[in-house]
């Protein structure tokens, strides 16, 4: 598995007339060999590939890097990386500058100065451009990180009352998500009640649950490394005709959203889908953020759904769909799903959770 992905990253060194790339991004690393360690970095050329690690980690490369040739690394990465260099004859190798320290960087453009023929050049990006298209393991693992998560939205509504606050609902909820299996959660939880809910990102508070609450929860669970990403909005007993008509509209443009979805379409056109019905029910400028984002080792990465991607929409991606609406002083309401655009073209839906307004 690990082999078909550096075999994909070797097609591309060609194409963008590299001899070589370092990885470095804790989550590109893991992606193309596996490792699981919180340092290293893989070395690919068009017919080889290395894990470069210290000594703390040379025994867990063997178990979880079966693919890759295994360099302990000297005092420096960049030393490490000269030998390789010098002993392959490298000329143009590609970094990550997004993910080097200022000092791991500067160590790299300096081995410039001392290795005839040389040229460090930034290549950060295209690991990333590999992770969009998942493979089926990718996705049964998002499947299962995706379960956890609708099961925590079922386990997490009989805690949900007047007088909880939102911090009990969170940690409620992420040890729910813990005891079914997942190694972490995906990100702050966030429980965005009452007047808190207009904050799109209201993580968790000591705000207090109070009856006549719309409450929106946006969370997910990380197994194997992969996350999902749900969100939904309930109702602390009987909702106003204005509650009712918000969450009606943003569960409209989410549904809508979701049926439009077409491989080939971008990121814009998606995102317009749901954008326009809600600003023709005069919600336009209450939906103040994008309709969604790629899902996988990372919680947001590529493609972006929003009014100015223009990123298309391909086979094996998994994206969220999340129109949300936001009324200060009032609430707010988002519903957020993730799904998978399949091998033959199609559109599955990974979560599964309620979208019906629950009353709670
Ligand atoms: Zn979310
Ligand atoms: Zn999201």
């Amino acid at each position: 598995m690990t082999e078909q992905r550096i075999k994909n990253l070797q097609a591309l060194l060609s194409d963008q007339g590299l001899d070589a790339m370092l990885v470095s991004s804790p989550e590109n690393r893991r992606y193309l060999s596996g490792f699981t360690g919180s340092a290293g970095s893989v070395l690919v050329t068009p017919n080889r590939a290395w894990m470069i690690v210290d000594f703390r980690y040379l025994e867990q490369v063997q178990v979880q890097c079966k693919g890759l040739e295994v360099i302990r690394q000297g005092d420096t990465v960049a030393d490490t990386l000269r030998d390789v260099i010098e002993q392959e004859h490298l000329g143009r190798v590609g970094l990550e500058d997004h993910a080097l320290s200022h000092r791991d960087a500067r160590q790299f453009l300096n081995l410039e100065k001392t290795v005839t023929n040389l040229r460090i050049v930034s290549a950060g990006g295209l690991v990333e451009q590999l992770r969009t298209r998942k493979d089926i393991t990718e996705v049964d693992t998002i499947r299962k990180a995706a379960q956890i998560a609708d099961a925590g939205f079922e386990h997490i509504l009989s805690v949900i009352r007047p007088g909880v606050t939102e911090i009990e609902v969170a940690f409620e909820l992420e040890t729910f998500m813990r005891r079914q299996g997942a190694s972490h959660i995906a990100f702050d939880t966030i429980v965005a009640s009452g007047w808190r809910g207009a904050w799109p990102h209201g993580v968790a508070s000591d705000k207090l649950l109070a009856s006549g609450e719309l409450v929106t929860l946006d969370f997910g669970a990380v197994v194997d490394g992969y996350c999902s990403d749900i969100t939904r909005t309930v109702c602390i007993g009987e909702p106003t005709t204005e509650q009712r008509s918000l969450y009606d509209h943003v569960l409209e443009s989410q549904v809508r959203a979701l049926h439009a979805l077409r491989v080939g379409m971008t990121g814009r056109e998606a995102d317009a889908v749901a954008r326009s019905y809600l600003s023709d029910h005069g919600l336009g400028e209450a939906f103040g953020h994008s309709l969604g984002h790629g899902l996988g080792l990372e919680v947001h990465e590529a493609p972006r759904l929003s009014k100015v991607s223009d990123d298309i929409l391909t086979e094996g991606m998994v994206v969220t769909i999340e129109p949300g609406a936001y009324l200060p002083q009032f609430g707010g309401v988002r519903i957020e799903d993730d799904v998978w655009f399949t091998p033959d073209g199609n559109v599955e839906i990974l979560t599964h959770a309620p979208k019906q307004l629950i009353c709670l």
